[in-house]
């Protein structure tokens, strides 16, 4: 009787360690952290809009107070000097 996780394995030319040794639990929690790792990169590629006021560069604040106190928008790079905002797509 063959197990069909050593099958899988002698398929591909693996190491034959048993799918609960230790080193084969380490190997597939590397390739799951790699994943997540890519994924993160993706989500913090956003480009910033111009400014509406005098299209300059944006960065990515955080309203302190107010209604909208929490929440994120684009605010012109240079404030105070300029005040130009945006809201944050999505
Ligand atoms: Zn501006």
């Amino acid at each position: 009787m063959s197990d069909p996780f050593e099958d899988f394995l002698r398929q591909r030319g693996l190491p034959q360690w048993g799918k609960d040794d230790p080193r084969a639990l380490q190997v597939r929690a590397r390739g799951k952290a790699q994943q997540r790792d890519r994924t993160d990169r993706t989500d913090r590629k956003i480009t910033p809009p111009a400014c509406p006021v005098c299209g300059g560069s944006m960065v990515l604040r955080t309203a302190q107070k107010g209604a909208k106190a929490g929440s994120r928008f684009w605010g012109c790079a240079g404030y105070p000097a300029c005040k130009g905002t945006r809201p944050v797509a999505g």
